[in-house]
């Protein structure tokens, strides 16, 4: 059984006669990205606060480790919990060490134990401790400084972070990084995030499962493969069809990558024995194209223009079992 850390039970949210959130339910598992996806107004970044405590539910109940979180003292559970907004929201005034350290030292672990943390952290996202840690905000590129803010939300340990469009005001090359170090920092920390985008490609790369919202109700939860492959409407359809939906392949192929269980390979032209070769061709599901691996050892996967690379049942199920088990 997957092990509960937020559960949402027919939760509401009105301002005046407008209903912004409308009895919405479900639960986030310990250890899962679960992302938000719907069009502006849907109610997403009412139901993220709402975790929080920066909004309260007109009616309703939400739990955190099956403790009512309106019982909980505010402050204590904002420790527990990190933010990353679109706009970049670092302490002007403060350095990245400090910013990234603010969470930490708030929970009065040892200087010299922050420290390290930062370091070991800024040099995880390719920020040179010595060129960065003493640097001011304004002398970060918008890249940089969302790097920072992811490193700080994730830099306390909380038990959930919660990230509302934190990469949409970003250029497609930095959105790709950053979805690359929420992947991968994640995967690191073991942590439990939920995320919010109206971007269907991002939601479908960084979702363990995808909560799709509109007007205010939440139409259907499920993991990428079966959103787009069972959509509960026409509406989740149609919202899907244009993104990379269609190849959902690939976007675990850019986990996968992401997390190093991908290895490129130069010479393709020959198959070993126990390997089979998959082109993607855009219209697979994860599972129709991992199905070679139920009789072979070794995948090689081929997309158009793009390097061949090698996958090993033993790295699939290692994948599979270091992602979704925790
Ligand atoms: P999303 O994050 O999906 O864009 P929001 O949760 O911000 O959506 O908003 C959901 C709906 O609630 C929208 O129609 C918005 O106009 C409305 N809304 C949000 N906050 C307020 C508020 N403070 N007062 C009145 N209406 C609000
Ligand atoms: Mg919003």
């Amino acid at each position: 059984m997957a092990d509960t850390l937020i559960t949402f039970d027919h939760v509401k949210k009105t301002y005046g006669n407008k209903q912004a959130v409308d009895d919405v339910s479900f639960t986030v598992n310990r250890g899962e990205i679960f992302v938000l996806v719907g069009a502006s107004g849907s109610g997403k970044t009412t139901t993220l606060r709402m975790i929080n405590e920066l909004l309260e539910p007109t009616d309703g109940n939400i739990y955190f480790n099956g403790q009512r979180i309106k019982d909980y003292n505010v402050r204590e559970l904002r420790l527990q919990t990190g933010y990353v907004l679109q706009q970049i929201a670092l302490f002007p005034n403060m350095s990245v060490a400090q910013n990234v350290a603010l969470i930490p030292s708030m929970k009065k672990q040892s200087k010299a134990d922050t420290s390290t943390l930062v370091d070991q952290l800024l040099n995880d996202v390719d920020l040179d401790p010595q060129t960065y840690r003493d640097r001011m905000p304004d002398e970060l590129s918008g890249g940089e400084q969302q790097r920072v803010g992811i490193l700080r939300a994730f830099a306390g340990q909380p038990q959930i972070v919660l990230m509302d469009e934190p990469f949409s005001a970003l250029d497609p090359i930095s959105r790709t990084q950053l979805q690359n170090l929420v992947i991968d920092i994640h995967h690191r920390l073991n942590s439990t995030v939920v995320f919010v985008t109206h971007d269907m490609d991002e939601a479908l790369k960084l979702g363990d499962r995808i909560g799709v919202m509109r007007l205010g109700k939440l139409l259907q939860v499920g993991t990428p493969d079966e959103i787009v492959r069972h959509p509960a409407d026409q509406f989740v359809q149609r919202l899907f069809e244009n993104s990379m939906a269609h190849d959902v392949y690939h976007v675990l192929l850019s986990k996968l990558a992401v997390m190093g269980y991908l290895q490129d390979i130069n010479d393709s032209s020959t198959l070993a024995s126990g390997e089979d070769r998959v082109t993607l061709n855009g219209d697979q599901t994860v599972s129709d194209a991992l199905t070679p691996l139920e009789s072979n050892e070794t995948v090689l996967i081929q997309s158009e223009g793009g390097p061949t690379r090698l996958l090993t049942r033993d790295q699939l199920f290692k994948f599979i079992g270091d992602y979704r088990s925790h």
